[in-house]
């Protein structure tokens, strides 16, 4: 794709009108080319603010929730992130380009192999992928500056959250009742401190490795 493309302005306006006011964000989503990580069939809507299906059952996010969610965890250069729920990795290629290393987990060994390819595609290097259950995160890299959960967690998901830093934010969607919120947790020297940001819809969070695929 060859830059700025039409459709790509259309689409950062949107993000700005949905509340995207970080610029560094709105940079990092004009530079990762999201027609490479939707399936063929949907290049046409790659650019369109809509989730699309993925293989596996699965969703590529929204693209205003993937920068909002961005931007709540309020990323520095030197952040060392864990994302659940590799997906496409759409998520993973924005956060790389804002923060020094990504650690991936994705249940589907199919999804996760498709999102390595493409981070080898734009040359995004700093993304370290694991085929996993991510509700128990990545112990041996613990811990990290920042977590982002792109499924969303039955109820808070301490052990996740064990694993951020002193000083370190999360950001995760959350059942609640039949809703889903989007909950950024800020861990202080006295505990964690939630903040409901807003309603969104998310595949589940579910725990174990994915068996076949
Ligand atoms: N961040 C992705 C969104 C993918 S949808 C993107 O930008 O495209 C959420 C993903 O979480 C799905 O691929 C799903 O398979 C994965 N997932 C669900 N439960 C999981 C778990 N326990 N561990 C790891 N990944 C999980």
């Amino acid at each position: 794709m060859s830059f700025p493309d039409p459709r790509m302005i259309q689409l950062v306006m949107s993000l700005r009108g949905g509340g995207v006011t970080d610029k560094d964000v709105l940079g990092a989503v004009e530079r990762t080319p999201r027609n490479l990580f939707v399936p063929e069939r949907f290049g046409d809507q790659a650019y369109d603010d809509r989730p699309l299906p993925i293989d596996c059952g699965q969703t590529i996010s929204q693209p205003l929730i993937v920068a909002l969610m961005t931007q709540a965890l309020k990323l520095g250069d030197r952040d060392k992130v864990l994302e659940i729920g590799t997906g496409s990795g759409y998520q993973a290629a924005i956060l790389a380009k804002l923060a020094r290393r990504v650690y991936s987990v994705e249940r589907y060994r199919t999804l996760s192999k498709e999102a390595e390819a493409r981070f080898a595609e734009l040359g995004l290097s700093n993304i370290v992928t694991r085929v996993g259950d991510g509700s128990i995160g990545w112990p041996e890299q613990a811990p990290f500056d920042r977590v982002i959960l792109t499924a969303s967690a039955p109820e808070r998901p301490d052990a996740i959250l064990e694993q951020l830093k002193e000083g370190g934010i999360a950001v995760a969607p959350v059942d609640r009742g039949n809703t889903q919120i989007l909950v950024r947790y800020e861990k202080t020297a006295d505990g964690i401190v939630e903040t409901d940001l807003m309603t969104v819809r998310f595949v589940p969070l579910i725990k174990g490795e994915a068996r076949a695929l």
